[in-house]
């Protein structure tokens, strides 16, 4: 099999990975080697289905001696098998940052032979291409829990971003699911991730030679959909992993159905609005200050399908609302439906100056049709507020619309 052929079938097998977003990494180029990640970082594309993928995003390889129920390259899985060497994947990435195809490598792989032997091929990439070719793109390398160590250690030096995948929203879900994989040996590899970081970033303050360790941190991926866990368990995993390991991003992947599946699981793939609404509550519990626990409740464990989580949270705190855009504290109007967190610094600064009117939202586009119902300002004061079952009519979003969770307004 040729390298072109493996390219086929290993970027292919890498699309089911949504963990490869490049944000917050920086690291500039020497003058000797070549790339670097400032400014716009690696380019982007995205699949029909609205996925993140980056160009050259490939699995060193799909043979894994792993047989978990949702994944296409499960032992047991009757695909095509596909192997490339670290030299292979070197040469792939160089050329095509080179044509300017790319602007950097996301690199997992398979389990083969032992984590530790999979780890050691991964960072056999990034470690030749870091101090051979003097690459100094965007390198984002998949962590593989239960790997030791000094391989952890070692990854993290030459990769910009390490990602440990949870998986499943819990562990009955691995148990069920992936039964050789254990949410405590993961959870174990991301603690030593967080762990290196902190004393990285500390020797640095003290020695700013001291190497970086993952610059832009660690990310995660969880499956939604392919197994009963409701989304107040899938946001409390969250939780516990921002606050436990300092992630960057967990990333929420819908589960799709594939062709021959095990029968545990479900036939439908997950709504992507689910997906959508996922990643709304994640942003509001990273920047507006909201938990876990306020997003859903044990009698309504789902997330609304139908309208955003803060609109969700609004309406049933009417004792909360409405709230004086002109006296309100930075916290109170992070919780208005329709302002973004960036508008609330702006109103923030804007009043110390004047007082506002719905003219001056209206300049900084705040989302006036959901927040005029909960906003008092000189020249407002709302009739009522929108009663719990005046939900808009469902239709999908568009995931990647100007104002959404992943722009911060909502
Ligand atoms: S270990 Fe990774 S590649 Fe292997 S079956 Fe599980 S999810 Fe798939």
């Amino acid at each position: 099999m040729n390298v072109q052929q493996k390219l086929e079938i290993l970027a292919d097998a890498a699309k089911y990975d949504a963990s490869c977003a490049s944000s917050g990494a920086k690291r500039s180029g020497n003058g000797k080697g070549v790339g670097h990640s400032d400014g716009m970082g690696i380019c982007h594309s995205y699949t029909p289905d609205g996925r993140c993928v980056s160009l050259l995003k490939i699995l060193l390889t799909n043979f894994c001696t792993y047989d978990c129920v949702f994944c296409v390259n499960r032992i047991s899985s009757n695909i095509q098998r596909a192997r490339f060497t670290p030299d292979e994947v070197v040469k792939l990435t160089l050329d095509f940052y080179k044509r300017n195809y790319i602007e950097g490598l996301f690199l997992s792989s398979g389990i083969i032979q032992s984590p530790d032997y999979t780890m050691e091929q991964l960072i056999q990439v990034a470690k030749s291409l870091r101090t051979v070719h003097h690459f100094g793109g965007y390198i984002h390398l998949k962590a593989i829990p239960g790997a030791s160590e000094r391989l952890i250690e070692q990854a993290g030096l030459f990769a910009d971003r390490l990602s440990a995948n949870i998986e499943l929203p819990t562990q009955q879900d691995l148990v069920q699911l992936a039964p050789e994989k254990k949410t405590a040996v993961i959870e174990s590899t991301m603690n030593k991730i967080a762990l290196h970081k902190d004393e990285a970033d500390e020797d640095r303050r003290k020695l700013p030679s001291t190497p970086k360790f993952t610059a832009a941190g660690q990310s995660t991926q969880m499956v939604v959909g392919a197994t009963p866990a409701t989304d107040r368990e899938i946001l409390k995993t969250a939780t516990h992993l921002y606050g436990q390991y300092k992630l960057r991003r967990i990333y929420y992947t819908g589960f799709s159905p594939y062709p021959d599946a095990d029968a545990r699981l479900p036939l439908k793939p997950a709504p992507l609005i689910r997906e959508h609404r996922l990643y709304q509550s994640d942003w509001l519990m990273r920047f507006y200050g909201f938990t876990a626990a306020e997003l859903t409740s044990e009698e309504e464990p789902s997330l609304s399908l139908t309208e955003d989580p803060k609109t969700t949270w609004a309406k049933s705190h009417p004792e909360f609302f409405p709230v004086d855009v002109n006296a309100a504290p930075r916290e109170v109007l992070l919780r208005v439906p329709g302002i973004g967190y960036r508008n609330v610094e702006r109103i923030l600064s804007i009043r110390k100056y004047h007082r506002l009117l719905i003219d001056d939202l209206k300049k900084l586009h705040v989302r006036l049709k959901n927040a005029l119902p909960y906003l008092i300002a000189i020249d407002h004061i709302p009739h009522q507020q929108p009663a719990a079952d005046e939900a808009q009519p469902f239709t999908q979003l568009d995931l990647f619309a100007p104002l959404s969770a992943l722009t911060g307004s909502l």
